[in-house]
């Protein structure tokens, strides 16, 4: 099998399974303990904190540990909100092609009364750090802006974006959850306010993640209940998944530039591979995209049979994100960068991680290219295309 859904999620790395074993059958005290014992576990969590911290590029009093990416978003927005509406503000700026667990958020603050601004993500899945200055009012409470997208894979100018919201003093999210571990992406240089990231994303145990709020940023407890991460967020620690992302960030902190290149790469060669398919385009920048993301709309194809013949031929990929899987509506994400409806749903997305190597990028390229023709030749809608009754859609 070859795997090629990294954006979904990612073999744990050996060397976080490693931090993690010791947890679960040594020192496996609980920290907020006063006996020696647990104080050992105390000791492992903060050093596991100022490690991160130290990769992220902020203070690890602003590091504060949740069970992932979904979470962090929610909390990190749901706090700003609740900071802002008692200062009267009550209008929040975010994209159109944000993660579901960012929308679903704003979508809740909307029926509560808050005013959300999407901004427009062009053709090539950018925003503009004009864009967010343009829509910038008095009242606004947050702009949230993910680093880089988990379909197309575009990476957006979270350091121009944060310079602005920073200038007109309004806080700044940003879901990081595909970045980090993968590019670079620094706290304090980048002006973020707040940062979401998830460990699962990065080689790291899943149902583990971060988030960062830098002092003075207001950060309200979702989870009521004991006084854990300073009242922050309830509930005993998860150490040994936090020792697991720990680990798991350093290596990929450490490994960055070599991995970059090898999986930048292999996209490139996977790109140029799949646009030799007739009516095919690539989604997203051309440059500004992660390393290892390849997202495709072929026309006269439906996604989910594509990635269907693709699994009996070994290849695990995805058509988006795995949160709009099993339903039929087309990703918002596509729809956000202008492709139509039945271009939108004959998408593919192929993300690559380091551990995938050339010669399985040559299998993913004959594979697809072989599915491809095989779909077109059974569709009517394809005879259509070909015998000129509809016009194509991409040329
Ligand atoms: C995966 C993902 C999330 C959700 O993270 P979980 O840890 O799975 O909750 C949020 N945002 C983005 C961009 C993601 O890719």
């Amino acid at each position: 099998m070859i795997y090629a859904d990294n954006a979904a999620t990612t073999k744990t790395s050996r060397a976080a399974i490693d931090a993690m074993l010791p947890c679960f059958d040594t020192v496996y005290g609980n920290p907020s303990g006063l006996y020696a014992f647990a104080q050992q576990a105390k000791e492992a969590l903060e050093d596991a904190r100022a490690r991160i911290a130290r990769c992220l590029g902020c203070d690890a009093r602003e590091v504060t540990f949740t069970s992932g990416g979904s979470e962090s978003d929610n909390q990190a927005i749901l706090s700003a909100a609740k900071a802002g509406a008692a200062k009267g503000k009550k209008h929040i700026i975010s994209t159109a092609f944000e993660h579901h667990a960012v929308l679903h958020t704003l979508k809740k603050l909307e029926a509560d009364g808050f005013e959300v601004t999407l901004l427009d993500v062009h053709e090539n899945g950018i925003v503009t750090p004009q864009q967010v200055a343009d829509a910038i009012r008095g009242d606004t409470a947050l702009v949230t802006v993910m680093f880089a997208n988990n379909e197309i894979g575009t990476v957006q100018p979270i350091r121009a974006i944060g310079a602005v919201c920073r200038e007109k003093g309004v806080p700044f999210h940003t879901d990081a959850v595909q970045a980090v571990g993968h590019i670079p992406v620094n706290v304090r240089e980048d002006n973020i306010d707040y940062l979401s990231l998830s460990a699962h994303k990065f080689h790291g145990p899943r149902g583990i993640g971060v988030l960062v709020a830098r002092k003075g940023m207001r950060l309200y407890s979702l989870i009521e209940g004991g006084a854990q991460e300073r009242g922050k967020r309830a509930g005993t620690e998860n150490l040994p998944a936090i020792l697991g992302m720990a680990a798991a960030l350093e290596e990929a902190v450490q490994n960055m530039e070599t991995n970059a290149a090898k999986v930048g790469a292999m996209r490139e060669r996977l790109i140029e591979g799949l646009a030799e398919i007739p009516h095919c385009v690539l989604n997203g920048d051309r440059n500004e995209r992660l390393p290892g993301n390849v997202n495709f709309c072929f026309e006269g194809i439906e996604g989910e049979s594509l990635l269907l013949l693709l699994d009996d031929k070994g290849v695990a990929a995805s058509s988006g994100s795995a949160c709009t899987s099993g339903s039929l509506d087309p990703s918002h994400v596509l729809l956000a960068i202008g492709r139509p409806h039945e271009i939108a749903h004959g998408s593919l997305r192929l993300t690559l991680c380091e551990e995938n190597t050339p010669a399985e990028v040559e299998r993913i390229i004959d594979a697809v290219r072989e599915v491809v023709a095989y779909l077109r030749g059974m569709s009517p809608v394809w005879r259509d295309l070909v015998n000129g009754k509809t016009p194509f859609v991409i040329p």
